[in-house]
């Protein structure tokens, strides 16, 4: 799916008023690993999570590195052709659900972001446990938990492209996940003010509905200008949405 496809299907689930609109961030991501973006040896692996035949997790972020991402600690070393991994990671969404995590670490210790490689881990890989599911404010209807990493050993084809060329690639499925959330924030914002305009036409006060008042004006031009932002967004995002 493109971007703007994407984004548009993020704008549209979010804006129904319905405990599904969450599910749909689980999607977040997804776009940067198109097997066409970059080289993949796990490209089966990848290609079923693109089919939607599998449901991916997106694992960067650490108890100690979250906007500063490259600050990981979580490592993997090398043992014949075969990487062992350990380590935390936390706040990944669909981290229980997920049949496959698309997960970042260190390789090369010293180099930053340059020492930072992906791996493909499939759920039920020795030594992969997942935490318990966070209690959420919001985006309820996908989990998010921490990752364990206890000598788990991958074999070296689940690396995505090359080694040392992690961060970028996260950084590349980060730009497009992004503007998923702006768009899924636009739709929340829309399903937001419809719920309130709703209980504004039936809220009576001194006599009357408190949306019959001078504010509404002040409603619709809100609406509108949602409206007007949601569609320079999608007309501006590519033709192929
Ligand atoms: C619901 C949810 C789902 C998530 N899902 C995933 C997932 O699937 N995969 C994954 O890898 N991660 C996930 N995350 C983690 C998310 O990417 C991090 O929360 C994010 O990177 C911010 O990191 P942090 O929470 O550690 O905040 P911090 O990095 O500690 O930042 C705290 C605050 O300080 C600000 N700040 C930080 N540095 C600076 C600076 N230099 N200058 C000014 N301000 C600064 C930040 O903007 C922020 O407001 C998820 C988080 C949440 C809440």
């Amino acid at each position: 799916m493109s971007v703007p496809g994407y984004s548009f299907t993020l704008f549209s689930v979010a804006s129904q008023p319905s405990i599904l609109e969450p599910s749909a961030n689980a999607l977040n991501g997804l776009p940067g690993f198109e097997p066409t973006a970059i080289p993949i040896r796990s490209s089966a692996v990848i290609a079923s999570l693109v089919k939607s035949l599998k449901l991916g997790a997106y694992s960067l972020s650490e108890p100690e590195s979250g906007s500063d991402a490259s600050n990981m600690k979580t490592h993997a070393e090398k043992d014949g052709d075969h990487y062992i991994i350990n380590g935390t990671k936390n706040w990944v969404t669909s981290g229980i659900n997920s049949d496959i995590v698309i997960m970042f670490c260190l390789t090369k210790k010293g180099l930053g972001a340059k020492g930072i490689s992906a791996f493909v881990i499939e759920k039920g890989t020795a030594g992969l446990t997942t935490g318990k599911k966070e209690d959420k404010l919001g985006i309820r209807a996908s989990d998010t938990c921490e990752l364990y990493f206890e000598n788990c050993r991958v074999p070296e084809k689940n690396m995505i492209g090359k080694d040392g060329e992690g961060f970028t690639i996260a950084m590349k499925a980060l730009g497009g996940g992004r503007i998923g959330i702006a768009a899924q924030a636009l739709g929340l914002s829309r399903a937001a003010l419809d719920a309130a305009v709703a209980y504004a036409k039936e809220r009576k006060q001194f006599g009357k509905t408190i949306l019959n008042n001078p504010e509404e004006y002040f409603t619709d031009e809100i609406m509108k200008q949602l409206d007007e932002v949601a569609s320079k967004e999608f007309k501006y995002g590519g033709e192929n949405s």
